[in-house]
Protein backbone atom coordinates (compact mmCIF):
# COMPACT_ATOMS: atom_id res chain seq x y z
CA UNK A 1 0.00 0.00 0.00
CA UNK A 2 1.51 3.91 -0.44
CA UNK A 3 1.54 6.00 2.10
CA UNK A 4 0.96 9.39 1.27
CA UNK A 5 3.38 11.06 -0.71
CA UNK A 6 5.12 8.16 -1.36
CA UNK A 7 6.42 7.16 -4.61
CA UNK A 8 5.48 3.22 -6.16
CA UNK A 9 9.07 2.71 -6.69
CA UNK A 10 9.67 3.57 -2.75
CA UNK A 11 7.26 1.62 -1.58
CA UNK A 12 7.79 -1.55 -3.62
CA UNK A 13 11.59 -1.56 -2.86
CA UNK A 14 10.73 -1.08 1.16
CA UNK A 15 8.83 -4.11 1.15
CA UNK A 16 11.82 -5.96 0.13
CA UNK A 17 15.84 -5.89 0.22
CA UNK A 18 16.16 -5.44 -3.31
CA UNK A 19 18.50 -3.35 -4.43
CA UNK A 20 17.73 -1.23 -7.38
CA UNK A 21 20.44 -0.34 -9.64
CA UNK A 22 21.04 2.02 -13.24
CA UNK A 23 23.93 -0.07 -14.77
CA UNK A 24 27.43 2.06 -14.80
CA UNK A 25 30.59 1.90 -16.52
CA UNK A 26 32.74 -0.51 -15.37
CA UNK A 27 29.93 -3.00 -14.75
CA UNK A 28 31.34 -6.53 -15.64
CA UNK A 29 28.20 -7.83 -16.69
CA UNK A 30 28.92 -7.21 -20.36
CA UNK A 31 27.72 -10.88 -21.45
CA UNK A 32 23.82 -10.35 -19.43
CA UNK A 33 23.89 -6.93 -21.21
CA UNK A 34 24.20 -8.40 -24.82
CA UNK A 35 21.78 -11.05 -23.83
CA UNK A 36 18.98 -8.60 -22.51
CA UNK A 37 19.54 -6.55 -25.73
CA UNK A 38 19.22 -9.86 -27.61
CA UNK A 39 15.70 -10.57 -26.13
CA UNK A 40 14.82 -6.73 -26.51
CA UNK A 41 15.40 -7.68 -30.26
CA UNK A 42 12.97 -10.07 -30.46
CA UNK A 43 10.47 -8.06 -29.72
CA UNK A 44 10.64 -6.11 -32.89
CA UNK A 45 9.85 -9.33 -35.33
CA UNK A 46 6.00 -8.79 -33.69
CA UNK A 47 6.30 -5.48 -33.86
CA UNK A 48 6.25 -4.78 -29.94
CA UNK A 49 8.00 -2.45 -28.13
CA UNK A 50 11.71 -3.89 -27.60
CA UNK A 51 12.11 -4.77 -24.26
CA UNK A 52 14.11 -7.39 -23.13
CA UNK A 53 15.09 -9.02 -19.72
CA UNK A 54 17.39 -11.95 -18.26
CA UNK A 55 17.34 -13.50 -14.55
CA UNK A 56 20.65 -14.89 -13.45
CA UNK A 57 21.23 -17.38 -10.39
CA UNK A 58 24.93 -18.38 -9.60
CA UNK A 59 26.13 -16.32 -12.95
CA UNK A 60 23.88 -18.97 -15.06
CA UNK A 61 21.06 -17.54 -17.47
CA UNK A 62 17.85 -19.24 -15.93
CA UNK A 63 15.06 -17.18 -17.26
CA UNK A 64 14.78 -14.84 -20.75
CA UNK A 65 11.77 -12.56 -21.56
CA UNK A 66 11.07 -9.80 -24.18
CA UNK A 67 8.01 -7.88 -24.90
CA UNK A 68 5.12 -9.98 -26.28
CA UNK A 69 1.96 -7.63 -25.38
CA UNK A 70 1.45 -7.26 -29.25
CA UNK A 71 2.29 -10.77 -30.27
CA UNK A 72 -0.35 -12.24 -27.56
CA UNK A 73 -2.84 -9.46 -26.64
CA UNK A 74 -2.39 -9.34 -23.13
CA UNK A 75 -1.52 -6.47 -21.07
CA UNK A 76 0.39 -8.04 -18.46
CA UNK A 77 3.05 -9.78 -21.35
CA UNK A 78 6.25 -7.58 -20.43
CA UNK A 79 9.71 -8.63 -20.70
CA UNK A 80 10.27 -9.08 -17.11
CA UNK A 81 7.02 -10.71 -16.41
CA UNK A 82 8.01 -13.60 -19.36
CA UNK A 83 11.83 -13.90 -17.86
CA UNK A 84 10.42 -14.31 -14.16
CA UNK A 85 7.60 -17.48 -15.19
CA UNK A 86 10.67 -19.29 -17.23
CA UNK A 87 12.70 -18.23 -14.01
CA UNK A 88 10.25 -19.90 -11.68
CA UNK A 89 9.38 -23.19 -13.73
CA UNK A 90 13.14 -23.47 -14.18
CA UNK A 91 13.96 -22.99 -10.36
CA UNK A 92 10.30 -25.14 -9.34
CA UNK A 93 9.85 -22.32 -6.93
CA UNK A 94 8.70 -18.23 -7.30
CA UNK A 95 10.90 -17.44 -4.03
CA UNK A 96 13.98 -16.12 -6.33
CA UNK A 97 15.95 -14.47 -3.72
CA UNK A 98 19.46 -15.87 -4.71
CA UNK A 99 18.52 -14.45 -7.91
CA UNK A 100 18.91 -11.00 -10.15
CA UNK A 101 17.65 -9.36 -13.02
CA UNK A 102 18.98 -7.23 -16.33
CA UNK A 103 16.29 -5.41 -18.03
CA UNK A 104 16.59 -2.76 -20.48
CA UNK A 105 14.16 -0.52 -19.84
CA UNK A 106 13.84 0.64 -15.93
CA UNK A 107 10.89 -1.97 -14.68
CA UNK A 108 7.55 -0.36 -14.86
CA UNK A 109 5.34 -0.63 -11.72
CA UNK A 110 3.74 -3.67 -12.38
CA UNK A 111 6.77 -5.59 -12.89
CA UNK A 112 8.71 -3.44 -10.12
CA UNK A 113 5.92 -5.27 -8.01
CA UNK A 114 6.08 -8.41 -9.32
CA UNK A 115 9.99 -8.52 -9.01
CA UNK A 116 9.62 -7.56 -5.21
CA UNK A 117 7.34 -10.48 -4.34
CA UNK A 118 9.61 -13.07 -6.25
CA UNK A 119 11.97 -11.62 -3.26
CA UNK A 120 14.74 -11.21 -6.45
CA UNK A 121 18.54 -9.57 -5.02
CA UNK A 122 18.80 -6.95 -7.65
CA UNK A 123 17.61 -5.50 -10.60
CA UNK A 124 19.68 -3.72 -12.95
CA UNK A 125 18.43 -1.80 -15.49
CA UNK A 126 20.48 -0.42 -18.95
CA UNK A 127 17.86 3.36 -19.34
CA UNK A 128 16.03 5.05 -17.19
CA UNK A 129 12.54 5.65 -17.72
CA UNK A 130 12.79 9.07 -16.07
CA UNK A 131 10.97 11.10 -19.35
CA UNK A 132 7.99 8.33 -18.79
CA UNK A 133 7.44 8.45 -14.59
CA UNK A 134 9.78 11.50 -14.16
CA UNK A 135 12.07 9.68 -11.61
CA UNK A 136 15.37 11.65 -11.53
CA UNK A 137 18.19 9.56 -11.32
CA UNK A 138 21.12 10.54 -9.41
CA UNK A 139 24.24 11.13 -12.56
CA UNK A 140 25.85 8.31 -13.34
CA UNK A 141 27.45 7.38 -16.55
CA UNK A 142 26.10 5.34 -19.51
CA UNK A 143 27.59 1.67 -19.69
CA UNK A 144 27.97 -0.43 -22.41
CA UNK A 145 24.84 -1.40 -24.10
CA UNK A 146 22.75 1.86 -22.83
CA UNK A 147 22.69 3.85 -25.77
CA UNK A 148 21.71 0.46 -28.08
CA UNK A 149 18.94 0.21 -25.58
CA UNK A 150 17.72 3.68 -26.35
CA UNK A 151 18.35 3.42 -29.61
CA UNK A 152 16.34 0.60 -29.85
CA UNK A 153 13.36 2.13 -27.88
CA UNK A 154 13.62 5.54 -30.30
CA UNK A 155 14.21 3.97 -33.45
CA UNK A 156 10.97 1.72 -32.96
CA UNK A 157 8.74 4.97 -31.50
CA UNK A 158 10.34 6.91 -34.93
CA UNK A 159 8.77 4.13 -36.72
CA UNK A 160 5.39 3.71 -35.44
CA UNK A 161 4.88 7.90 -35.69
CA UNK A 162 6.13 7.76 -39.53
CA UNK A 163 3.41 5.26 -39.83
CA UNK A 164 0.75 6.35 -38.11
CA UNK A 165 1.07 9.84 -40.64
CA UNK A 166 0.56 7.86 -43.36
ZN1 LIG B 1 6.64 -3.89 -16.86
Amino acid sequence: MLEPGQSWKTAALKATKCVYLLLCVGDTVDKYIEECLKEAKKSLKTDDVPIGAVIVQNGKIIGRGHNTREKEKLVTRHAEINALEQACKKKKDWYLNDCEIYVTLEPCPMCLNALAQARISKIYYLTARDKIEHVKEPIKEQCAGTKEAQQLLSNFFKAKRIKSRK
